[in-house]
């Protein structure tokens, strides 16, 4: 009986590690995952503002040197400069893009 007792401990203390490491993998991964997701937001972010808001918010294609209203030549999206940039801006969680 004892032995059966302490194999089941054995069991439950293995049992044990592996959710424990498990758990540890699982939240370096989201931690390397959401630090990916920043940096690629933040180029995002700073290419939008090199280009003062004129960039697709569908596909990401330029559109500084197109007319302010118009379609994106790359996918078909209708914009409007200025509800265009009003939509980064939020995006980014600023209020100007001074
Ligand atoms: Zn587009």
């Amino acid at each position: 009986m004892w032995a059966a007792l302490s194999l089941a401990g054995v069991k439950a203390a293995k049992l044990v590690y592996v959710i424990v490491a498990w758990q540890l993998i699982y939240s370096t991964l989201l931690l390397i995952i959401s630090k990916m997701g920043r940096r690629a937001r933040i180029a995002l972010a700073r290419e939008v503002l090199e280009r003062e808001g004129a960039v697709c918010f569908e596909c990401g294609y330029c559109l500084k040197s197109l007319p302010d209203k118009y379609t994106c030549p790359e996918c078909g999206t209708s914009y409007e400069k200025t509800a265009l940039q009003a939509r980064w801006l939020e995006w980014m969680g600023m209020k100007s893009l001074a």
